[in-house]
């Protein structure tokens, strides 16, 4: 079974996010939507909300499934039989930080990274501008998926 870990904070989910697990489902068996817990950030959504946008969005997909976790990525991939690691790549940025965590990922384990490129569509939208614009009462229903509600 090819499995992958897609971790994140989806503080919320966006569209940016869905599209890279739907695309992921072509290339693994399952995919892990892994909710890091990080004591000291602030969340705008409280995990449970965080967890049931996702499990409603994938509720008719049983390939897709939610936890959360605490400490390393990697263990958890191990602890969970995962061996990759999927990641969205959106920008240079992204590339530069995500190239470092890889990297010390492959140290430490034998876990493969895969990054899929953003679609087109979807390369702008990040978490910290849906909750900018959710903060302020903007439309954010063009950036999330239907079940993320305010
Ligand atoms: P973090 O808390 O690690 O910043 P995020 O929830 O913001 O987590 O993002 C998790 C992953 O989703 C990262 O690999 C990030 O690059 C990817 N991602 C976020 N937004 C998009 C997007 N619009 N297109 C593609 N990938 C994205």
């Amino acid at each position: 079974m090819r499995r992958a870990v897609f971790p994140g904070s989806f503080d919320p989910i966006t569209l940016g996010h869905s599209d890279i697990i739907n695309r992921g489902l072509h290339l693994f068996d399952e995919i892990i939507l892994a909710i890091g817990i990080n004591a000291d950030k602030k969340y705008m959504f409280e995990l449970e909300r965080r967890v049931s946008f996702i499990e409603e969005l994938y509720k008719d997909e049983p390939k897709v499934k939610v936890m959360t976790y605490k400490g390393l990525t990697v263990n958890f991939c191990q602890q969970n039989d995962a061996h990759f690691i999927l990641r969205g790549l959106r920008n240079p940025a992204d590339f530069e930080f995500e190239k470092a965590i890889a990297h010390t990922n492959r140290l430490l384990s034998d876990i493969e990274t895969v990054f899929l490129l953003t679609s087109t569509k979807t390369s702008y939208i990040s978490s910290s501008i849906v909750r900018d614009v959710m903060r302020n009462d903007g439309d954010y229903s063009l950036l999330v998926p239907k079940t993320v509600q305010k």
